[in-house]
């Protein structure tokens, strides 16, 4: 009999899926996508949680076991509203631990049930508050963490985020391509996922180029902070977890590509992913593009990660009122089925 005996067996050993040559730039006419390199998507949604964030989860909760940081029937509190509380939730519910989760009154009541329905607990901060305001999302996180029995991971500043990647994602990566890759492209949030994979892939070699795909406006690509739609990447401060010497290069992309990108992997390679996938592939496909015909491209081998799954984005990315809203929504974004054919 072929089984596992728990779920967190199923994390990671996530496929690598070559993309589609038609994705790079296809609107320019004299380009040859024949002459492009290989791009594959690590596709991280395959996860028993849905996304890139239950390798942190496990790796963060079992160091702080193992100190003994998190004792048996404890408490894990995190402001996170997000793939980190999916992850936290579905670890802690494996293993006998408690969840509170704190997020500002903006998280959408679709996110928040699905943190209740994992069996953990979501407290809700109004976000028209002065930081200092004792309701404040910081001071309810603090207060609720600093209780007995409770921990807090702070994924921001946790050495074991960065740690799990630099153990299982960047590995599985270099194994899967035989050491052939050149490129690896990711989005940038807290920092843990490019800095330990690219941390990982220089070790094995210097040359494989690490590159970020930041939001316009986000601290990474030296933007002040100003704000951005695509959820998940982008900061407006630098976080520990952000290992500033890794990266060869940081790519900005507008919210406008961005979704754009999102769609078209949908409809193109049926791959339902979030807005910060559609942006990582963005810039892998403007990387392609650049390498394409050079004798640096003959061989490349980009890889992508795509961090989580289109299915918590519906009536966002998904959704044309929503898109339109934004002035976001091009012909493009919008064909029929009659257009498309015709
Ligand atoms: N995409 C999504 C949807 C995320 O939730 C995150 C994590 N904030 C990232 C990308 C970025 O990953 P990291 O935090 O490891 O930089």
């Amino acid at each position: 009999m072929q089984y596992v005996n728990s779920l967190l067996d199923l994390i990671g050993n996530t496929p690598l899926l070559r993309l589609s040559r038609a994705l790079i730039t296809p609107e320019e006419p004299t380009f040859d996508p024949a002459t492009a390199p290989m791009v594959l998507a690590k596709v991280e949604y395959l996860n028993p949680g849905g996304s890139v964030k239950d390798r942190i989860a496990t790796r963060m909760i079992e160091a702080a076991e193992a100190s003994g940081e998190l004792q048996p029937g404890g408490t894990i509190v995190e402001p996170t509203s997000g793939n980190t509380g999916v992850g936290l939730a579905m670890v802690a519910q494996a293993k006998g631990y408690k969840c509170v989760f704190v997020c500002p009154d903006k998280v959408s009541e679709d996110k928040r049930n699905v943190l209740k329905a994992y069996g953990a607990e979501v407290v809700v901060c109004p976000t028209a508050v002065a930081p200092e305001h004792p309701d404040s999302y910081y001071n309810v996180s603090d207060r609720l963490s600093s209780q007995p029995g409770a921990w807090k991971p702070d994924q921001y500043s946790n050495p074991n985020n960065p740690r799990s990647h630099y153990e299982t994602t960047g590995p599985e990566i270099w194994a899967q391509t035989e050491g052939k890759i050149t490129h690896f492209v990711c989005g940038v949030g807290t920092g843990g996922t490019i800095s330990g994979i690219g941390r990982y892939l220089k070790e094995q070699n210097p040359d494989v180029q690490v590159i970020g795909a930041d939001p316009a406006g986000s601290v990474y690509s030296g933007g002040s902070g100003r704000p951005y739609l695509v959820e998940g990447v982008g900061e407006d401060f630098w976080p520990d977890c952000y290992d500033r010497t890794v990266a060869d290069r940081i790519i900005e992309v507008s919210d406008a590509d961005s979704f754009h990108y999102t769609r078209r992997l949908a409809r193109e390679e049926a791959l339902l992913v979030g807005g910060s996938s559609g942006m990582a592939a963005y810039a892998a496909m403007q990387l392609a593009h650049e390498l394409a015909g050079t004798p640096e491209g003959e061989n490349a081998v980009i890889v992508v990660l795509l961090p989580d799954s289109g299915r918590g984005y519906l009536t966002k990315v998904f959704n044309d009122e929503w898109l339109g809203q934004y002035g976001f929504l091009a012909a493009r974004d919008s064909q029929t089925v009659g257009e498309v054919l015709r």
